[in-house]
């Protein structure tokens, strides 16, 4: 390690000891704020290394500095949780709906209580500005809050008979053991979302977070030992990015593991689809997104660019609901782009930890060089850069937010999630051909218009081929509705009165001889 980042490893270990020993005072703690810095993972209510003492670096992506370096573990250790979360299902599905729910309550209240720390850690290794950071820890935790009253009202049915002699019901029981592989983009919300209701339902979790962000993953799993959640019930397997495929085909394959939950790119949700087959797994599976944002001419232009601004650069682009195309009516086409461009102009790039940062780093190099292709390729076929269309000075890991009109179908931005701060515009003239370019792609998770033609929105908001439409609106998440997506954009929905049956099996019950 250089002497730089070891100086930095240093000062970050002493910050977060500072303030968490500020924050945990009031609390029953049963290691020292200093464990903060997560050097383990935590497998059965243990927080242990791997078992050849391997470790991969977590690093900074504004800066690439260290942050931490955790377990590379591999399928052994996958087993051993798997092995302690069954363990633990016997005992955790038995424990009444109210006793699961008081717990899940303390775990979101102490994450509430520490959302500055949280926050700083997620921007610390994801690289989003902190404002967007604190957000998304809100969502985040809301979604254990959420679960822990919905668990509370997991009804049956008592079913009208069609025999004298019987009487029949649906009872609904925890599916089992989960594993849950979550992307880097949201390294807190992506997992509570699923675990909230897991745990809610009676399930216990594997979890494999990202090997770009396993810290906030790490950070639940020590508020959720502080307010005494059960050992074994909530396990965190870190790996790298070499071991991600051997750790996902134990949960895949193991039968005492009953069911996927997982966020992340299609092609790897397909990988994990076909490795489930053989133990006929239930499986939820939130991948990408290709969404198109319209604007017709009936628009409230300056409303549509606000929301243009809020669903593309989020996260800098990197969210799996930002808007991918954008499609303008020819009327509005010319106000609509230069309005765009000009408040990117406004956009402050730099490290989210700077104070009036807008835009932060992407999450790698790699993520920089595919949104760089998409520019090239459009500019070679005829686009037109407003602004940006360049690497940022800021570091390798920057890019400039940019704007592109005179956007054709045949461009790479049309046909791939290009995961970055890159607006492609593309004119169109009627409704039904910017609904046919809409839903010109296997994706279907999210999409959005801008209309104040009533009957054109009822029309549109039906033919848009997407699980989710935002209608003169940019920014569609929230705790109480149904996430998810339809075609290649994947399977089941999370959050809602809905998410918590991606958890549950229904079983009947025939009563005879009554
Ligand atoms: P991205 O391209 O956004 O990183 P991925 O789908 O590759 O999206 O990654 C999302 C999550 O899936 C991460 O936790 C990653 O480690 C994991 N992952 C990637 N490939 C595999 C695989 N073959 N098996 C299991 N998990 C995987």
């Amino acid at each position: 390690m250089s002497q730089k980042m070891s100086r930095k490893l240093v000062s970050d270990l002493k910050l977060l000891t500072k303030s968490l020993s500020t924050h945990c005072t009031s609390i029953q703690q049963s290691r020292s704020a200093s464990s903060l810095a997560f050097k383990n993972a935590y497998i059965n209510g243990q927080w242990v290394t791997a078992e050849d003492g391997r470790t991969f670096p977590v690093r900074n992506p504004a800066n690439g500095d260290l942050i931490s370096e955790v377990p590379d573990m591999q399928a052994k250790e996958t087993q051993t949780a798997v092995n302690h979360a069954a363990d633990a299902f016997k005992r955790w599905k038995n424990y009444t709906a109210i006793e699961r729910s008081i717990l899940l309550k303390k775990w979101h209240d102490i994450m509430a209580k520490n959302q500055e720390d949280l926050a700083q850690i997620l921007t610390a290794e994801n690289g989003k500005p902190l404002a967007e950071a604190r957000g998304e820890i809100g969502y985040g935790i809301s979604f254990v809050e959420w679960f822990a009253e919905e668990g509370k009202r997991i009804y049956g049915d008592v079913i009208p008979s069609a025999f004298k002699s019987k009487r029949l019901l649906h009872l609904k029981q925890p599916v089992g053991v989960c594993g849950i592989i979550t992307p880097w983009n949201f390294p807190n919300a992506m997992i509570l979302r699923k675990v909230g209701a897991a745990l809610a339902a009676g399930c216990t979790v594997v979890v494999k977070p990202a090997e770009d962000t396993p810290l906030s993953a790490l950070a639940t799993c020590y508020f959720a030992e502080q307010v005494g959640i059960p050992a074994g019930v909530l396990n965190v397997v870190t790996c790298s990015h070499q071991h991600a495929s051997e750790v996902g085909r134990v949960l895949c394959q193991s039968p005492k593991v009953s069911k996927i939950s997982f966020t992340g790119s299609t092609a790897t949700g397909k990988v994990l689809m076909k490795q489930s087959i053989d133990t006929m797994k239930r499986v939820s599976m939130e991948l990408g997104g290709n969404a198109a944002f319209i604007v017709f001419n009936s628009a409230d232009v300056d409303a549509a660019v606000a929301g243009a601004v809020a669903s593309k650069y989020r996260g800098t682009g990197q969210t799996c609901i930002s808007a991918n195309r954008i499609l303008v009516q020819e009327e509005v086409y010319d106000e609509f782009c230069e309005k765009l461009a000009k408040v990117v102009s406004q956009f402050v790039v730099g490290d989210g930890q700077e104070d009036g940062t807008t835009q932060g780093p992407l999450i790698n190099e790699k993520a920089v060089d595919k949104v760089d292709s998409h520019v090239k390729d459009a500019v070679a076929k005829g686009g037109k850069v407003l602004i940006g269309g360049e690497r940022h000075v800021k570091g390798p890991t920057f890019y400039s937010p940019t704007v592109i009109r005179d956007i054709t179908e045949d461009m790479l931005v049309c046909s791939e999630e290009t995961f970055g701060p890159l607006a492609p515009v593309i004119k169109f003239k009627t409704e039904e051909e910017a609904v046919l370019l809409a839903n010109s792609t296997r994706f279907g998770l999210a999409g959005y218009f801008y209309s104040q033609d009533i009957r054109q929105i009822w029309r549109v908001a039906e033919d848009l081929e997407v699980g989710m439409v935002g209608i003169n609106e940019g920014v569609i998440s929230s705790t109480s509705i149904a996430f998810g997506g339809i075609k290649e954009s994947g399977l089941g929905r999370e959050g809602s009165k809905y998410g918590i049956d991606e958890y549950l099996n229904i079983k009947y019950a025939c009563f005879g001889g009554m």
